[in-house]
């Protein structure tokens, strides 16, 4: 499970390294994040490795050992870990016997991602994501399912949520250039989760949060897709090696 956030803390990137840091609430006012550049040395008192230090949301949730460890074969950030290559990971972490652990942590990161990617694929637009996702759309793949007509009608009819289907065809351009960038997407739908159960355990979470849990990864895909991420992170990890017997 990913570590809560403290009450009333934002998360800032780095202007120099690009890290993301999550800010307390008495880290941050309206000068801190003005105009001005944001970097990891305003955070020096707290940490000392300024733009060293690994990333926070993937501190977040793998912990600040293994987000260390990663940052060595580049996985330096939450949507690295959504798209890494779990084997190479495992190694990282330390052998077969983190399996399981290894794995949930990229599931994790992939569901963090897709929820931060539709709500951007929606250009912010809370309200209509929690009606989708009562909808049970609760990826970009979802949204690509059906005409942008049907949404639309769906949307009214059972939410009375008014967005026109041009609104929702440059929703479902915006989902294609996500699926685009990122490939490991494609494997998310929320549609092969259709059993009573968790419908109404649904209506009790009745959050989007809730309702992304019950992702299911389309298995058929991903045997796919393993093939190419092997191939990313091993030559990068083969880099590394090259790197170092040459030192
Ligand atoms: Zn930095």
């Amino acid at each position: 499970m990913a570590i809560e956030p403290p009450l009333n803390s934002i998360m800032v990137y780095c202007d120099k390294c690009g890290k993301t840091r999550r800010l307390l609430a008495h880290e941050y006012n309206s000068d801190t994040l003005g105009d001005e550049q944001w970097t990891c040395s305003l955070l020096l008192s707290r940490m000392p490795d300024g733009c060293k230090e690994p990333d926070d949301e993937l501190k977040e949730i793998v912990g600040r050992r293994l987000a260390a460890i990663f940052q060595l074969v580049n996985i330096v950030s939450r949507p690295a870990l959504a798209a890494a290559d779990i084997p190479t990971l495992v190694r990282l972490a330390g052998g077969a016997e983190f399996y399981t652990f290894v794995y949930e942590k990229v599931v994790n990161a992939q569901h963090a991602e897709i929820d931060d990617a539709m709500l951007s694929a929606l250009d912010g637009d809370e309200n209509t994501r929690a009606a989708l996702a009562r909808l049970h759309v609760l990826s970009p793949v979802d949204l690509l399912e059906q005409p942008s007509a049907t949404w639309s009608t769906l949307l009214h009819d059972w939410h009375g949520v008014h967005i026109s289907s041009e609104t929702l065809d440059q929703w479902q351009t915006n989902c294609k250039a996500l699926l685009k960038k990122f490939s490991w997407m494609r494997l998310w739908s929320g549609s092969v989760v259709s059993d009573q159960q968790q419908d109404e355990q649904d209506e009790q979470e009745g959050t989007a949060m809730g309702n992304v849990k019950k992702m299911k990864k389309v298995e058929k895909v991903e045997k796919v897709e393993t093939v190419e991420t092997v191939e990313t992170v091993e030559t990068v990890v083969e880099k590394k090696v090259v790197e170092k017997s040459t030192k």
